[in-house]
């Protein structure tokens, strides 16, 4: 089990709707570290790098209108096998048939309002992750400083 880090997006409906907190929490109630967290209006050229695989799609300009449409909740998260345990989280990519307890099973309808995104693998998540913070990230041990009882 690899410790990984993913890219974990709020889309435009998730922060309209004021779900930023909730998907945060949920990442965190698992256990895992936050490492990275902005909040950007992206321009349609970041998003058609960043959806480059799916180009040839047919929904791809209403996915590049929508994801243009407001801002958006970019992290990074890190922690054991978190790529694939983040996407089970997150839900199937349509809300429809989504479990409940998923975060697109309990929030959402359409597909094309899914609400959130998740890095489908490794080497997509840390590609994901230049693209959106090319300045680079933190890394820190949440175990190191014991706020709670030093100096105080
Ligand atoms: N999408 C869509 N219609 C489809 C398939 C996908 O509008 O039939 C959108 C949806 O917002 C999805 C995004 O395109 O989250 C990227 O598609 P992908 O297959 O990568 O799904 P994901 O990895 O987000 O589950
Ligand atoms: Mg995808």
């Amino acid at each position: 089990m690899a410790t990984e880090r993913t890219y974990i997006m709020v889309k435009p409906d998730g922060v309209e709707r004021g779900l930023v907190g909730e998907i945060i929490k949920r990442f965190e109630n698992k256990g895992y570290q936050l490492l990275a967290l902005q909040m950007i209006k992206p321009t349609k050229e970041l998003l058609e790098e960043h959806y480059t695989d799916l180009k040839e799609k047919p929904f791809f300009p209403g996915l590049i209108k929508y994801m243009s449409a407001g801002p958006v909740v970019g992290m990074v998260w890190i922690g054991k096998d978190i790529v694939k345990v983040g996407r089970r989280l997150l839900g199937e990519t349509n809300p429809l048939a989504s479990n409940p307890g998923t975060i697109r099973g309990d929030f959402g309808i359409d597909v094309g309002r899914n609400l959130c995104h998740g890095s489908d693998s490794p080497d997509n998540a840390e590609r994901e992750i230049s693209l959106w913070f090319p300045n680079g990230v933190v890394q820190w041990d949440p175990t190191e400083n014991n706020m709670t009882q030093k100096d105080l």
